[in-house]
């Protein structure tokens, strides 16, 4: 079996399900890299009210108190900031609307994967991002590159707020998407692509269970 497991892909192409399911088959550690890029942007927000000043957003980011642990009780890689749980606050539309700015700027991303990659080393992890195949873990073992319409995408992450009661608007989550793919496939240091040995999955017409299937049947073979 693969130690290290690579999954990237856009915005809501359902990366983390696919990655905590598989991990959760596998018996491995899950990590999802798009928390911490969201978590200096959460704080960032708080401490400074935009995201604007590069230089203030990377001191912030390399300032950021993070931990991670696994949860006894349901044994789910929880992410610690200032040792208090993370919860959903990082996946306001607040958030959503400025992560890709944090992202772009390099101090952020090199204090960012130095931590992921040590993650990493703890081996049998599945970690999932945007530069895990190509930047953070160039030598996993397998990586899998997830496709999916925007239009897809955003219907999906529509459907999920529904169900968790949070209000949005269809539209607004399509043109967030859009804009955020544009900026992470376009930014200069690791911009969102497939690594050349990633597999791809079109994940259109099947859902997150049967990706993990076909992933697990690429594992045995
Ligand atoms: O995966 P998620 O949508 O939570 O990621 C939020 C944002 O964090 C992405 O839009 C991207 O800008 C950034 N990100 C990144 N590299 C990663 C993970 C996330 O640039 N490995």
């Amino acid at each position: 079996k693969p130690q290290q497991i690579a999954i990237d892909g856009p915005a809501a192409s359902g990366k983390t399900s696919v990655g905590k399911l598989l991990a959760k088959k596998l018996d491995y550690l899950f990590f999802d890299t798009g928390v911490m890029y969201r978590l200096a942007t959460y704080v960032a927000l708080q401490k400074l009210g935009s995201v604007e000043d590069e230089d203030q957003v990377t001191r912030i980011t390399k300032e950021m108190d993070i931990a991670l642990r696994v949860n006894p009780e349901n044994d789910e890689t929880e992410v610690l900031l200032c040792g208090e749980p993370v919860n959903e606050s990082i996946r306001s539309s607040q958030v959503d609307k400025n992560v890709s700015i944090v992202a772009s700027y390099p101090g952020v991303r090199q204090t960012l994967t130095e931590q992921q990659r040590k993650i990493g080393l703890l081996g049998n992890v599945v970690m999932v991002g945007r530069d895990i195949g190509t930047v953070v873990m160039p030598d996993a073992a397998l990586k899998i590159y997830l496709l999916a319409s925007p239009e897809k995408r955003a219907e999906r992450r529509y459907q999920e707020n529904l169900r968790k009661g949070i209000p949005s608007d269809f539209h607004e989550i399509l043109m967030d998407i859009m804009k955020r793919d544009e900026i992470d496939s376009t930014r200069v240091l690791a911009p969102l692509k497939a690594a050349e040995d990633a597999i791809l999955i079109d994940t259109d017409y099947i859902n997150q269970e049967q990706v993990v299937e076909r992933i697990l049947s690429i594992i045995e073979q």
